[in-house]
């Protein structure tokens, strides 16, 4: 059993992908070109925005948003204490203060109590200029975007939706009309790392915004900040460009996860709740909420049994993951910066840290059987019943 099965996934679109690389390498056309606009206007007409800047990866897209928005020295960005290493660290690489903000226990994704809290802080203390909220959809399940734009709006903040897993989410309104991960935020980035919901074969990210002004400047800062002309240089940039073979891949990968990936890991999402939910807190999606299921992440009761728990699926050959297994404000390299851990003092990450004790990925991906699901589970229950 594998935990994403990428090899399964490859079997199944072998031929249209074996197409797809060898007609980029006899074009000869590695970088940009057809291959890449193509996909850049496929994904943004899909995510419901404006425009689509595709670049290296995911925490690029992060770093050049920052960058479009001038966040520098002095800045506070407000980030989830629960998310991958990147979404924090592509703050301090421009200089600005992370600010991290407890998450909601059943959501995992950034509390809102906890965020305004966190807001009013810094600005009482008036050090920083509180600039940004980077939200993260953390495990394929969009944040709050009602209450965080709200908040946003109320505090004069940009918003930033990290959605490298949330591809492929939505929340609908009570019209039945939905809103698409991606499209939520001022800006809002994705990865095409090959785990993600819609991964490449290798490294990919892009940046979704409808802001043309700001389509703009992240095009340019994707390649060395150039002008009009390539070799006009108006701004310092970077070189953050999806290749061309990369954008292939993504054309033909992207087609099965609209036409039955996502549907096919919602089914398996269903099979482990029907099985799971009486016996461990399985995730909770609320009802407008649409998951992409980037993970499967279930709760035990503390760390001793989730160890154990882990221990006994390794021993029937079943992987699982634990994300994340340190809270962000406890990441040796945030220490250095007093001033980040000036702010973490004043901050409570009860939640965050009793996640980081007690959560467990299971295998996840569209081509799990229920058979596999079965054997999961059924291991999982010997060992609760075992306790
Ligand atoms: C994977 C990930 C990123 C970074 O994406 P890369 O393509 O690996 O650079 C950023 N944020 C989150 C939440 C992620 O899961």
């Amino acid at each position: 059993m594998q935990f994403r099965d990428l090899k399964a996934q490859y079997w199944n679109l072998k031929a249209e992908i074996d197409d797809a690389m060898l007609g980029v390498v006899s074009d000869c056309n590695f970088i940009g070109g057809k291959q890449v606009k193509e996909l850049e206007e496929g994904l943004a007409s899909y995510v419901g925005v404006k425009h689509c800047i595709t670049c290296a990866n995911g925490t690029d897209a992060l770093t050049m948003a920052m960058m479009a928005w001038g966040v520098g020295k002095g800045d506070a960005v407000f980030v989830p204490d629960f998310t991958f290493f990147s979404s924090g660290e592509v703050v301090s690489h421009c200089g600005a203060t992370p600010i991290f903000v407890d998450v909601n226990e059943k959501t995992f994704n950034i509390d809102c109590e906890s965020l305004e809290k966190a807001i009013k802080i810094v600005s009482k203390e008036g050090k920083l200029n509180p600039k940004a909220v980077i939200a993260v959809d953390l495990f394929g399940l969009p944040a709050e975007f009602d209450n965080l734009k709200e908040i946003a709006e109320k505090y004069n903040l940009l918003l930033l939706e990290d959605g490298a897993q949330g591809f492929g989410g939505h929340i609908a309104d009570d019209n039945g009309s939905f809103k698409r991960a991606c499209s939520f935020g001022d800006i809002a980035t994705t990865s095409f790392f090959p785990a993600k919901p819609l991964g490449c074969y290798g490294d990919g990210g892009a940046v979704f915004t409808d802001s043309d002004e700001w389509a703009d400047v992240l095009r340019s800062i994707a390649v060395h900040g150039k002008g009009a002309q390539k070799y006009d240089n108006i701004r310092i940039g970077m070189n953050s460009r999806l290749d061309a073979i990369q954008a292939a891949i993504l054309k033909v990968k992207f087609k099965a996860f609209v036409n039955y990936e996502l549907e096919d890991v919602n089914k398996v999402a269903r099979w482990y709740n029907e099985r799971l939910s009486d016996v461990v807190r399985t995730p909770g999606i609320a009802d407008c909420y649409f998951s992409s299921w980037a993970q499967y992440t279930i709760k035990l009761k503390n760390r001793k049994s989730r160890d154990i728990l882990q221990t006994k699926l390794k021993e029937h050959d079943i992987p699982s993951a634990v994300y994340y297994s340190k809270p962000m404000h406890e990441q040796a390299a945030f220490g250095g910066d007093g001033t980040c851990m000036h702010y973490v003092t004043m901050m409570d990450y009860s939640i965050t840290e009793r996640l980081c004790n007690t959560v467990l990925s299971l295998p996840m991906h569209p081509y799990l059987s229920e058979k596999d699901v079965e054997i999961v589970c059924t291991t999982i229950k010997e060992y609760l019943y075992d306790m």
